[in-house]
């Protein structure tokens, strides 16, 4: 069992006397608890019991903390502050955008998740020679590329956050992935954490 899956216990209705066929203890919601509880990093903590045990009563708490984590990033880095985000609270909400970016299930908006749709008109128009499409018929999502999955594009992450498009790709997107970064590691983190604490 992989630590999410151990922590998706936490959602599952499981009596804490029920054993296994096998006769090996069944890891309860209290365990999942504790264990979670024990980790010493409070953020990866936080972050675990939002995105794999949906506690969304600690999302606040997760947000703020976070948010202070990033504030540490960017001193690390001596990132300068954007003087027309002078108390627009920039930080907070590149911070709070990479936690929703990671928790999020990025479904494609063009197929709905499926990985396919069917040729519309606008697709006869933008397709190029060579790529006979025929209305009705089913296609691989050209924008997931079949996947079902799509995080949001820079253009969109510089809607987002108020910034014009080409000043965002120069100046802030190549931080924001450390932004990203640092949320996947205090998730690992936390799965580390877990998995250590509930194996023992
Ligand atoms: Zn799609």
């Amino acid at each position: 069992m992989n630590p999410g899956e151990l922590l998706s216990i936490l959602t599952a209705k499981v009596a804490s006397t029920e054993r296994m066929p096998t006769g090996i203890p069944l890891i309860t919601q209290d365990d999942v608890n504790t264990a979670l509880g024990r980790i010493q990093d409070k953020t990866a903590s936080l972050f675990l019991r939002v995105k794999y045990a949906q506690q969304w009563n600690f999302m606040q708490a997760l947000d703020i903390s976070m948010w202070m984590r990033v504030v540490d990033l960017w001193s690390d880095h001596n990132w300068p502050y954007p003087k027309d985000k002078i108390g627009k609270e920039f930080r907070h909400q590149c911070s709070r955008l990479a936690i929703i970016e990671n928790i999020g299930t990025n479904i494609c908006f063009k197929c709905g998740g499926v990985g396919q749709r069917v040729v519309t008109t606008d697709d006869l128009k933008s397709s190029c020679k060579g790529n006979e499409l025929v209305i009705g018929q089913v296609i691989k999502c050209p924008a997931c590329r079949g996947t079902g999955h799509k995080p949001p594009s820079d253009r969109s992450r510089a809607r987002m956050l108020e910034m014009p498009r080409t000043r965002w790709t120069e100046e802030w997107s190549q931080r924001y992935r450390e932004i990203q970064n640092l949320v996947d590691r205090v998730e690992a983190i936390g799965l580390g954490g877990i998995k250590k604490r509930l194996s023992a």
